[in-house]
């Protein structure tokens, strides 16, 4: 323990997705001097994805990184600590928070922003990983859009799938929602949705056995069906729906995460169960998961902590 140094600050970030760099931004202008640490993926999600073309400013869209690098060098420019490292444990017992990065370096926090995303599901096929970006998705509000008028498929059977089958009804030309089961998880209420649209075939007991595509990117689905049978689908798009993983696991012990791992918030704010540790963005949204709202949950976040210390003091 004797060769871990300690560092105090007054607000501690953690996770530079869109969430993480607009607390930082918005903390550093209120002269709270933050100290962000990036984790694993400078940037976040948005680093894995081309365009992106609904994030307001940026009338021609921008590519994910770009963006990122955007947001990255806006709260540098008013003077937020912006660091390469992993929190790998914390302690919230007492009223200054103790986070370890990369279990050799202690940050003692008055105040800890936790913006550390999620992860979506996929199914783990070779394939799936060659079209990312190409024709496989896991969010239909982001590239819905790009496959207007064309067929596509929903991988997923839960409330999840059924919405994202529904929003894509109203702009592809046909959605195959392909679910392993002979029943749908989501609830009554989305079901009957998802029935009573038309331009959505629910395929159960099918199971994707694999994408398929060429230098265009996907061109069709190789199914699966309760019979061993193979059946080909030609599509253009590929929605993966069947879930998000929270990134929470190392706060767990001490934040409450619903049962998923999603952190509970007081509705309004961003405060989670410890008094001047916040959450934002999609480690602790299961709604929106957009750039956007993660941004905007940032700024609450940062204001939030900018109170908490003003009041403290
Ligand atoms: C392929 C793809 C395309 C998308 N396209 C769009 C789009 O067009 N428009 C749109 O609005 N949204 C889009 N999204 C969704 C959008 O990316 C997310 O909603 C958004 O990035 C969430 O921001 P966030 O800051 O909460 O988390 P993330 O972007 O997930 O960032 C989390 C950050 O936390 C860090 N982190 C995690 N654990 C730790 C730890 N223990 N210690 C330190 N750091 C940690 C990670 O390194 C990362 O920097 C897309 C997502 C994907 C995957």
């Amino acid at each position: 323990m004797s060769d871990i140094s300690t560092e105090k600050v007054k607000c501690l970030i953690i996770g530079s997705g869109p969430a993480g760099y607009t607390a930082a931004i918005y903390a550093s202008r209120a002269n709270l001097k933050p100290l962000l640490f990036e984790g694993l993926q400078p940037g976040g999600q948005l680093t894995t994805t081309t365009e992106v073309e609904n994030f307001p400013g940026y009338p021609q869209g921008v590519t994910g990184p770009e963006m990122m690098e955007d947001l990255k060098k806006q709260a540098e420019r008013f003077g937020a600590d912006i660091r390469f490292g992993i929190a790998t444990k914390v302690d919230f017992s007492g009223p200054i928070h103790k986070v370890w990065i990369d279990d050799n370096k202690l940050i003692e926090a008055d105040s800890v922003i936790i913006a550390t995303g999620a992860t979506a599901k996929y199914l783990g096929l070779e394939s799936e990983e060659k079209f990312k970006g190409t024709g496989v998705s896991a969010c239909a509000t982001c590239d819905g859009f790009f496959y207007r008028g064309k067929d596509v498929v929903v991988a997923g059977g839960g409330d999840t799938a059924c919405e994202e089958a529904v929003y894509l009804a109203g702009l592809c030309n046909k959605v195959y929602l392909v679910v392993r089961k002979d029943f749908l998880r989501a609830s009554k209420a989305m079901q009957e949705r998802v029935f009573k649209t038309k331009n959505i075939e629910v395929l159960f007991q099918h199971t994707t056995k694999e994408i398929v595509g060429d230098m265009s990117g996907v061109t069709g689905v190789l199914l699966t069906n309760k019979n061993n049978e193979e059946v080909h689908i030609s599509i253009h798009g590929f929605f993966v729906a069947i879930g998000h993983q929270p990134n929470s696991e190392v706060f767990k012990p001490w934040v409450k995460t619903d049962e998923v791992g999603y952190i509970e918030t007081v509705p309004g704010t961003c405060k989670t169960n410890i008094s001047g540790v916040f959450a934002c963005g999609d480690v602790q949204d299961k709604h929106y998961r957009q750039a956007i709202t993660a941004a905007g949950s940032g700024c609450m976040a940062a204001i939030d902590a900018e109170r908490y210390i003003s009041e403290k003091n």
